[in-house]
């Protein structure tokens, strides 16, 4: 299995190479020349299989470098329902990301013959389904830097979701070490706590002075120092990483085996997206062979790829149109992951790929409105929706009501759009990102109470603390990575 670059830089990498990195050399993003095919046989063979089995299945169509008993030992630590633990009373916390029926809908919510069910992906130690793939990079870069004798300074800003997921990935883990810088007094006192709690002497809390976006101008600094990076051996986990999209593929292949009973049956996906990383791992689970009907892309007010997929019109926001919502892991203005999407959409045309993506940088967008590209959304499967504050309220409420569960903001405009693209008879699985314990203010605001919380956070917040806080200041910044690095 070698992988290309969507933007056509000749040199085929293997999974291991492209690893430990983030963008090819053309600033394309990998893909894998061919995409491996799995059987309606071969499926029906993998129903009695663990997740942690089913992985090492699919996984191993993709990665020819790592000795099969080594990967199948990565991903039997990883996918274990100790790590996964946060599930709700009554899922079954061995399927490791458990389904759970809501009920039979029809169309907007009424009663109906089509199962609208919830995948549950949150079961991890952050509460959100970054840790699916998080998890396995931590345990897959261990093991890569072990065995080439290396060391990785992971460097990154954080709002909240992904920088906690990638602390405890990589918590513990030899030869690596985080950096993760965030808005001093910016994140709720639950994710300040979650990060900050952390007592492993390779974790390196950084409360910088400032919002979000000096956080992220210091990391982008440190990395354009070129002498500095390679010196300190700087490296970023960013949802561009091929080994995360792999990672995500897994578990739409085992939603579809908890939700049907044989060959041949098709089910929907409904995921709440941002940068496009956990539906685009929908989609090349479709293209092995996967029998997925729709895959609905559902995004807040920051809608961009729902414009993009009701018109053929992409239009990347600048960041101060980026709006900030109670849905904020999906508040982007331009998908990262989108480029791999749109390489299949062109026909895997690299030529074709690089001009639009020069279109994008000049002219803020590209406009494939009435070409056949763009009509292959629909052989694709993709459809799309948005939601807002005010549908997000509305759904809370009328989950807790209907089927007495809570669920949190993001997977709330998840099941918003999902049920404006119901197919009667075909199961609608949506994806839960997170769990409602992150995001309180909006449960107090739809329901009035506190939102429940897994019996592992409670009292969290009273833990001993761990951090730094520092100057928005790269050369600060700069200094304490040396300092605790040695290099
Ligand atoms: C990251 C995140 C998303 C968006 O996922 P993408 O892969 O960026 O599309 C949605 N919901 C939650 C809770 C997240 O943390």
């Amino acid at each position: 299995m070698k992988y290309q670059s969507t933007r056509g830089h000749r040199m085929p990498q293997t999974f291991s190479e492209i690893l430990l990195g983030g963008l090819a050399p053309d600033g394309g993003l990998y893909l894998p020349e061919v995409y491996p095919q799995v059987s309606a046989d071969e499926l029906e063979a993998w129903r009695e299989l663990s997740y942690a089995d089913l992985a090492f299945e699919i996984l191993s169509r993709f990665c020819d470098d790592i000795p099969a008993a080594d990967l199948r030992a990565l991903t039997g630590k990883t996918y274990t329902p100790e790590v996964y633990c946060n599930a709700r009373p009554g899922d079954n916390i061995a399927d490791i990301t458990p389904l759970r029926l809501l009920g039979e809908e029809g169309a907007d919510g009424a009663d109906g013959k089509t199962p609208l069910h919830l995948l549950g992906l949150s079961n991890g130690p952050t509460l959100a389904f970054k840790d699916m793939a998080m998890q396995l990079l931590g345990n897959l870069f261990e093991y890569a830097l072990t065995r080439a004798g290396q060391e990785l300074n992971i460097l990154g800003a954080t709002s909240g979701d992904t920088g906690s997921a990638a602390e405890y990935a990589m918590r513990g883990k030899r030869g690596i070490r985080v950096f993760m810088l965030s808005p001093h007094n910016k994140m709720s006192a639950f994710q300040t706590a979650q990060m900050f709690s952390l007592q492993d002497e390779n974790i390196f809390n950084l409360a910088i002075e400032g919002v979000f976006d000096d956080c992220q101008d210091i990391v982008k600094a440190v990395s354009n120092d070129l002498d500095y990076k390679a010196r300190q051996k700087i490296g970023t986990v960013n949802s561009i990483n091929w080994a995360r999209v792999v990672a995500q593929v897994v578990y739409y292949f085992k939603g579809w085996l908890l939700a049907t009973s044989g060959p041949g049956q098709k089910v929907s996906f409904c995921v709440p997206s941002g940068n496009f990383g956990n539906v685009c791992a929908g989609h090349i689970a479709r293209m092995m062979g996967l029998p997925i009907d729709k895959l609905v892309v559902a995004t807040n007010e920051n809608d961009v790829l729902d414009e993009f997929f009701r018109t053929g019109v992409y239009r990347v926001r600048k960041s101060a149109e980026t709006y900030h919502t109670s849905s904020p892991s999906m508040d982007i203005s331009k998908a990262s992951n989108f480029e791999r999407f749109v390489f299949d959409l062109l026909g895997q045309d690299a030529g074709k790929l690089a001009a639009l993506f020069r279109d994008l940088d000049t002219n803020g967008g590209f406009d494939l409105r009435g070409t056949p590209e763009f009509e292959r959304i629909r052989e694709f499967g993709f459809v799309s929706g948005r939601s807002t504050h005010a549908d997000r309220v509305a759904t809370i409420r009328d989950l807790s009501s209907r089927y007495g569960i809570t669920i949190d903001t993001h997977t709330a405009d998840g099941v918003k759009v999902a049920r404006e693209h119901l197919t009667p008879g075909v199961p609608m699985l949506v994806l839960e990102t997170a769990l409602p314990a992150k995001f309180a203010d909006t449960i107090r605001e739809a329901l009035g109470r506190e939102p429940e919380r897994p019996a592992s956070f409670e009292g969290i917040e009273a833990l001993p603390q761990r951090f730094q806080v520092m100057a928005a200041d790269a050369s600060l910044v700069k200094a304490y990575i040396a300092e605790h690095t040695g290099l």
